[in-house]
């Protein structure tokens, strides 16, 4: 299975990511698949769901944004939405045309659950349920 290595290298991406951003949990994980990378999105989900238990993303969702191919002429510069692989200008029909997007997959951003930020807040909790009056009044 293609999309499970990548994946694996995805995750591994991830990791770094999120090491670098101070650690914590994975939540959300957006990506961005060309039409033209050979990504299928249901199968990457499926492979996502088989990799990521093992790691930090293990609750983590996984947002796949399909991105179109588009290709502008060497000719007369349009920009054609390519339909069908058919890689030819929309206005003037040359075959001389460069993809400008659809071939990429990238990782465009994770989101973190800060552990840290989730403590002090749970610390602020603590403080305000210092006075306790209905426990003074009990006792
Ligand atoms: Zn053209």
């Amino acid at each position: 299975m293609h999309e499970l290595s990548l994946v694996k290298h995805l995750l591994r991406l991830v990791d770094r990511e999120a090491i670098a951003a101070g650690g914590g949990r994975v939540t959300r994980i957006r990506v961005l698949a060309g039409e033209f990378s050979g990504v299928e999105p249901d199968l990457l989900q499926s492979a996502f769901r088989i990799a990521a238990p093992a790691t930090r993303a293990h609750d983590a969702s996984l947002e796949i944004k399909v991105i179109p191919l588009e290709a502008e002429c060497r000719g007369c510069g349009e920009r054609t939405r390519v339909v069908d692989f058919r890689f030819v200008c929309a206005r003037c029909g040359s075959n001389q045309i460069d993809v400008l997007s659809g071939e990429e997959f990238l990782l465009e951003s994770i989101t973190l659950l800060d552990e840290v930020d989730r403590g002090r807040h749970e610390f602020e909790g603590d403080r305000r349920g210092e006075p306790r009056p209905v426990r003074e009044t009990s006792s």
